[in-house]
């Protein structure tokens, strides 16, 4: 039996001091004692591109990935909405493993299919047009010629426009598709499921074609931090309270 960590939608940015510090404690503490860790996407706030490496925090987070991969943790990071431009380069100098998505895993035993989770909120029709133009290699490839400054200015104002958005969709829409949920945990074999991406953390019990599936949604890193662990006894979500909590 191994000890197996998940978590996701740390959204990590240098304006956020107080989760960056329980980020750096976690990777010294609790993620350093497991098998693996996954990183469910939405790591960072955003991603403009390999070559951000050199900005000082996005190196502090590198060289934290690099301490807990040498101290012999594999860390596997899937990408999420905000951090799908993370390619080889950051791969290569933080130790991490490139995910697809959707991965299964066999977690102590159990069939478990990792996903981001966006792709599940498919009554937002809008982001999934967008998701389909900015995950082809064409327009990625076009995005990363331009200069790192321009395409943050890009991706400054993108994550404006979905602000203002966010406010005038309905909660329902952000959320996971019952029926896209079915569908995934059908295709699969009926697997226990593991995604992030709604904020939403939860237990849910899905009965699909008869068999009953498990399906955990992790908590985002926004008032306090958390992780799913798996291990001997089973799959316990924790939540690690921020230091004012
Ligand atoms: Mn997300």
């Amino acid at each position: 039996m191994t000890t197996t960590l998940f978590i996701s939608d740390l959204h990590l940015c240098a304006s956020r001091p107080r989760i960056n510090q329980l980020f750096f404690d976690f990777f010294e503490s609790a993620a350093r004692k497991a098998d693996q860790l996954y990183i469910l996407g939405d790591f960072f706030e955003y991603w403009a591109g390999d070559d951000d490496i050199d900005d000082p925090f996005n190196r502090s987070i590198v060289r934290a990935l690099a301490a807990l991969t040498s101290s012999g943790v594999a860390v596997y990071l899937m990408h999420g909405n905000r951090d799908f431009l993370i390619g080889k380069a950051f791969c290569q100098a933080s130790g991490a493993k490139l995910l697809p998505d959707p991965s299964v895993i066999e977690l102590n035993g159990t069939r478990t299919l990792l996903m981001h989770g966006d792709t599940l909120c498919t009554d937002d029709v809008e982001y999934q047009n967008f998701r389909k133009e900015v995950r082809d290699p064409r327009w990625q490839r076009e995005f990363l010629s331009q200069p790192l400054a321009q395409r943050k200015a890009i991706i400054e104002d993108l994550r404006r426009r979905s602000e203002t958005e966010k406010q005038t969709k309905s909660r329902d829409i952000m959320d996971v598709t019952p029926a896209s949920v079915e569908a995934v945990l059908r295709e699969h074999g009926y697997p226990s499921l593991i995604h992030g991406h709604t904020h939403r953390p939860a237990l849910h019990h899905h009965q699909v074609d008869g068999k009953n599936c498990e399906r955990w949604v992790l908590t985002d890193w926004y008032e306090h931090g958390g992780y799913l662990r798996g291990d001997a006894n089973g799959r316990t979500a924790i939540r690690i309270p921020a230091a004012n909590d």
